[in-house]
C-alpha cells in the first residue's frame, strides 16, 4: 500500500481581482491573511479516495491550491485500496443516498476490510501528522483513519459530501456502518442541513459548507467560441472545420495547452455539426445520475421542436475513476438501451467517455462541452450536491435538473433553470427541455442569472473562508461565530 500525494500548485488569490470589485475582495483577502496566521507551522491535510473524476476531487484540488497560494501548508493525500474495498464503499455511498446499490451486505466481513484498509493507510500517514495539524477527511472511504489521527493529536474534520433528504432503512443501514468511525471527529461538514444525521453524530459539531468551483481552472475558465469548437472537434464530440491549433486552454501553471486525446464515443455516424444544438449531461457513469432516464426522456422529444438537437451523455472513461467500480456496468447498460433504439434516433444520441489520461485535458473538454450546450441537464435520482449544475450556471447555460439533494440549493425553478419535482417523471423532463427550446430568450436570461448567482456564492474563495472559519472554531478562536 502506498498513499499518493497529488501535486498541487499554489494559486494566487489575486486572480479574483478579475471577477470581484476591490471593495468586495479586500476584506476577504484580509480575512484569509488573518486565518493563515493561525495556521503557521501546521499542515492542513486533506484525505480522499481519488485524485480525479468526481466532485470531491474537483473541489479538493481547487480549494487547496488557493490555500497554498495564500501561504497555508495544505496537502492532499489519496488513499490506496483494493477493488473489493471500493465495492464496499460504493455500497455504503449508495446506502447513504437511500439506495440499495448492488444489494450486498454491510456486515462484519465488510467492516473488517474497511478497518483494515483504514489501518494500513493511516499507518503510513500518521508519522507525518503532528499534534495541532488539521486533517480534513473526505467522505466515507477514508473514515477508518480518523481514530488514529485523533490519537496523533490532530484536529480532525470529517467532510461528508453526500446524504439523503429522507432517512429510510437503507440510509440507517449506511449510518450504522459508518457512525462509529466518524463520531470522534472535532467537527463535521455537510452540504445541506437535511444530511446531518443527528441520531448518530453530535449536531452541535456539524457545520454546513456549500460546494464551490474554481472559476479559473481548465474546467471553468472562459473559452472563446473558436477554442470551444476546436477542442470539441479534437475530442471528436462535434464536427467543425475550426483549426485545431486554436483550441488552447490555460493550465493551472498558466501555460497554454491543447487537447490531444479524443473521446471514446458510442454513436451512429458522424459527430454532430457545430450548428446542431446539444442537450448535455456530464456525470460519472452512475445509476443515481440516471443516464438511462436521460436517454429515454430525450427520445420522447419531437426533434423538430428542439431544432434537431442531439443528446450528449458524457462521463469519464470508466477506467479513470478508481473509487467508482460500477461505471463500466452502467455505461454498458446505457449502451444496450441505445442499441435498441431506431437508427434515426441513435444518430442523435452520443455516449461519450472522455479521456482521463490527464486531468486538465479532461477538464478542458468538459468546459468546452458545457459551453457549447444549448441546455444542460442533471437528471439525478439522488444527489449529494451536483457540482455540474454550478458549472453549467457559471457558463450561463440554462439547466434542467431534478429537485433532489443539493441541486435544490443551487437554483430556483424558473429563475436559473427548471427543476423537476419528480426525478423519475420522464415526460416532465422532456417537457422542461422543450420549454427551454420554445423560448430561447427566457433560457438565455436563466443562464445569465445562473452565472450571477455563482459569482455571488459559489467560488472557491468562499470555501476557503468557510473552512478557515471552521478551523478557527475548532481551535476555540471563533471570531465569526462559525
Ligand atoms: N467530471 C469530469 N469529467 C467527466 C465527468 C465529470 O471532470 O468526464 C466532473 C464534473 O465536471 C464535476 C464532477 O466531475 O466537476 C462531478 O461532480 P458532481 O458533484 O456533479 O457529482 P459526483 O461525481 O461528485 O457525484
Amino acid at each position: 500500500m502506498t498513499l499518493r500525494f497529488p501535486e498541487l500548485p499554489a494559486l494566487p488569490l489575486e486572480r479574483y481581482t478579475r471577477l470581484l470589485s476591490a471593495e468586495r475582495l479586500q476584506p476577504l483577502m484580509a480575512r484569509v491573511e488573518y486565518l493563515r496566521a493561525g495556521l503557521v507551522g501546521r499542515v492542513v491535510w486533506n484525505v480522499s479516495s481519488t485524485a480525479a473524476g468526481g466532485g470531491v476531487a474537483e473541489m479538493v484540488r481547487s480549494i487547496l491550491s488557493y490555500a497554498r497560494g495564500a501561504g497555508v501548508d495544505a496537502r492532499w493525500v489519496v488513499i490506496e485500496a483494493p477493488p473489493e474495498f471500493f465495492r464496499i464503499t460504493k455500497r455504503l455511498h449508495n446506502a447513504l443516498h437511500g439506495s440499495v446499490g448492488d444489494g450486498s451486505d454491510l456486515g462484519d466481513a465488510e467492516r473488517r476490510l474497511f478497518e483494515h484498509v483504514g489501518a494500513t493507510n493511516v499507518a503510513e500517514l500518521a508519522p507525518l501528522v503532528r499534534a495541532g495539524d488539521v486533517v480534513i477527511v473526505h467522505d466515507p472511504q477514508p473514515a477508518g483513519m480518523i481514530a488514529a489521527l485523533l490519537e496523533r493529536g490532530a484536529r480532525v474534520i470529517w467532510r461528508c459530501h453526500i446524504g439523503a433528504d429522507e432517512v429510510d432503512d437503507e440510509v440507517q443501514r449506511g449510518w450504522r456502518f459508518l457512525a462509529p468511525y466518524v463520531q470522534g471527529a472535532h467537527a463535521y461538514v455537510f452540504s445541506r442541513a437535511a444530511y446531518i444525521p443527528a441520531q448518530y453524530i453530535d449536531p452541535a459539531r456539524a457545520k454546513l459548507i456549500a460546494p464551490t468551483i474554481d472559476p479559473f481552472s481548465a474546467k471553468n475558465q472562459p473559452l472563446d467560441e473558436r477554442s470551444v469548437l476546436a477542442i470539441l472537434a479534437r475530442a471528436r464530440l462535434v464536427e467543425s472545420d475550426v483549426d485545431a491549433a486554436v483550441g488552447t486552454f490555460l493550465r493551472e501553471d498558466g501555460t497554454p495547452s491543447r487537447v490531444d486525446n479524443s473521446a471514446d464515443v458510442v454513436r451512429e455516424g458522424a459527430p454532430p455539426p457545430a450548428s446542431t444544438p446539444l442537450v448535455v449531461q456530464v456525470s460519472r457513469w452512475d445509476e443515481l445520475k440516471d443516464p438511462a432516464g436521460v436517454l429515454e426522456g430525450f427520445t420522447r422529444l419531437d426533434p423538430a421542436r428542439i431544432r434537431g438537437a442531439h443528446l450528449v451523455l458524457a462521463g469519464p472513461n470508466t477506467t479513470g475513476v478508481a473509487d467508482d467500480p460500477e461505471g463500466a456496468a452502467v455505461l454498458a447498460a446505457v449502451t444496450a438501451r441505445w442499441r435498441g433504439l431506431p437508427v434515426d434516433v441513435r444518430r442523435r444520441i452520443h455516449l461519450a467517455s472522455l479521456p482521463t489520461f490527464e486531468i486538465e485535458e479532461n477538464a478542458a473538454i468538459v468546459n468546452a462541452l458545457q459551453r457549447h450546450a444549448t441546455v444542460i441537464v442533471q437528471k439525478s435520482l439522488h444527489e449529494g450536491f451536483g457540482l455540474t449544475v454550478t458549472e453549467a450556471m457559471w457558463k450561463a447555460r440554462p439547466v434542467v435538473a431534478s429537485a433532489v439533494g443539493g441541486i435544490q440549493d443551487q437554483l430556483d425553478d424558473g429563475v436559473e433553470g427548471l427543476l423537476l419535482d419528480d426525478a423519475s417523471d420522464l415526460d416532465a423532463f422532456a417537457a422542461a427541455i422543450a420549454r427551454l427550446f420554445d423560448d430561447p430568450d427566457a433560457a438565455r436570461q436563466m443562464g445569465i442569472r445562473g452565472h450571477a448567482r455563482v459569482l455571488d456564492h459559489s467560488l472557491a474563495l468562499n470555501s476557503l473562508l468557510s473552512y478557515g472559519a471552521l478551523i478557527e472554531w475548532i481551535d476555540g478562536r471563533d471570531t465569526l461565530g462559525a
